[in-house]
């Protein structure tokens, strides 16, 4: 492909995903294929012969868009946001123009140079102390997903309990709702099953019980365990609820034990001053934090920031230098090489995206973004609490809202049964998509607000929806069918 051959397709690109986000709303949020659909719907064989631009855009509006749940859809409630934007989209592009593979710094240095000054921007922006900057003791860096954040957090901890105690069995605390990423790393890490403990929770604000972390800590030392890692969550996938930091902070550094704070989620709502309160206890006790901008902070998958306290044990973890990577830059200590503080060698330029998504909405935008999810998610938390149809969970300080459709008469079994029913038939609809977690092993329904196109007419008319697809349950649940 010529230069100019390319600028034509890249034009003609870019007007497909301008033209895309302008009439999303009118594709059904969720997609409605069913399986196989896809793949049917495109040659079983390679082309033999290059193809124009012109047949790929065909079969993209013909096959794929059908096959596309819609995440940037203004009714897209589910799961957590993935917030994509402008800037983002362009600095996807930038970096594959690029076409950067930055593990070491002599490799580009600016991809790296970059990525710090964005680590060191954001810790900034959510007023995380100054010993996570790279300029202190700490740093930060992008991985691909809060899933690796916590795998690189918890090998950095396992070295350091096995520093103190080389043959003790080393164990890693963490609450039943923590994300299943906790328990993936542990796996990968090699972890029996029987090295988790699962921490009480408070059963009404859903977060972890300090003493009985504290209780189970003082056991497992008392019978020549290494208690290696505390995950504590900020923002739950379930629920949103937000674990104790600073009590479960005193129990981690009384012991040593390394305190992973995984705020994948919530994490993007410190960029407004009046929400740091969810980081209570991180400055003083956190030994590493994770935050997705990719979730809630206006920057395409993959984007997630892990920081540390100090970045000597993470960089021991995981440096090994064969020496076709050996380099003068390296070997000066002059210079950080990312590969060193995450699971693969190679790396994309993924600080770009965020650089312009900063750049373009500055410390104001994106305050304004989060405030904007709060203050709908709020709103439909008003009008659930004002329907004596519905019950509504009790905490939802942020964007994420959990509430149950009331079935009179049904028991809790048939209630969750007709509350799927509900959600099926709402998401089949078109209008919006939600999902949906259980609570005390009772079934509710979730909702995300964080789409920067979700304005209070979506969340509105998302209601109304919910509201009338109840009717139409107790509609059925009268007649028996
Ligand atoms: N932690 C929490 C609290 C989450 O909600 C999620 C995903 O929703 C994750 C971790 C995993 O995120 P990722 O897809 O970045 O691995």
């Amino acid at each position: 492909m010529t230069p100019e051959q390319f600028r034509a397709m890249g034009h003609r690109a870019v007007d497909w995903i301008a033209d895309y986000l302008e009439r999303i709303e009118q594709f059904p949020v969720l997609s409605q294929v069913e399986p196989g659909r896809v793949r049917a719907g495109l040659p079983a064989h390679p082309p033999r012969e290059g193809e124009p631009f012109d047949a790929v855009l065909a079969d993209l509006d013909r096959v794929v868009l059908p096959g596309v749940t819609h995440w940037q859809h203004p009714g897209f409630f589910g799961y957590f946001p993935a917030n994509s934007s402008g800037p983002a989209i362009i600095g996807e592009l930038l970096s594959a123009g690029l076409g950067v593979q930055g593990m070491l710094w002599a490799t580009s240095p600016a991809c790296t140079e970059l990525e710090t000054v964005v680590v060191d921007w954001m810790a900034e922006l959510l007023g995380l102390p100054a010993h996570f900057r790279t300029d202190d003791r700490g740093g930060g860096s992008i991985q691909d997903s809060a899933s690796s954040s916590v795998l690189v957090a918890l090998v950095a901890a396992l070295r350091r309990a096995r520093a103190g105690s080389a043959t003790a069995r080393p164990t890693v605390y963490l609450t039943a709702q923590a994300h299943s990423s906790v328990e993936k790393a542990a796996r990968i890490a090699g972890l029996d099953a029987d090295a988790l403990r699962v921490v009480d929770v408070d059963p009404d604000t859903l977060a972890m019980d300090p003493g009985h972390l504290a209780a189970l800590i003082d056991a497992d030392v008392a019978a020549g365990l290494a208690p290696a890692m505390v995950c504590a969550t900020i923002g739950t996938t379930a629920t949103g609820a937000i674990d104790p930091v600073r009590r479960i902070g005193e129990v981690t550094t009384r012991h040593g034990v390394w305190l992973h704070i995984d705020a994948a989620w919530a994490g993007s709502a410190a960029v407004c001053p009046e929400l740091r309160w969810i980081n209570d206890g991180v400055a003083e006790h956190a030994d590493s934090y994770c935050m997705d901008p990719h979730k809630w902070l206006l920057t395409n998958f993959d984007c997630s920031l892990l920081w540390v306290a100090d970045r000597a044990p993470l960089i021991e973890a995981l440096s090994i230098m064969p020496e076709y990577l050996r380099n003068r830059a390296t070997e000066s200590g002059a210079v950080i090489d990312y590969r060193d503080w995450q699971v693969p060698l190679g790396r994309r330029f993924r600080a770009l995206k965020l650089w312009l998504v900063i750049r373009w909405y500055g410390a104001r935008g994106l305050a304004e973004h989060i405030r904007t999810g709060v203050r709908l998610a709020q709103h439909l938390a008003a009008m659930v609490a004002d329907d004596p149809g519905f019950e509504l969970l009790p905490h939802h300080p942020l964007g994420l809202v959990c509430f149950r459709p009331l079935w009179p008469g049904a028991d809790p079994d048939d209630a969750d049964r007709r509350t799927l029913d509900l959600l099926e038939r709402l998401n089949a609809g078109g209008q919006l998509y939600l999902t949906h977690a259980k609570v005390h092993d009772r079934v509710v329904l979730r909702f995300a607000v964080g789409s920067p196109q979700t304005r209070d007419h979506h969340v509105e008319a998302a209601w109304r929806g919910i509201r009338e697809q109840r009717e139409a349950g107790l509609r059925v649940g009268a007649t028996g069918r």
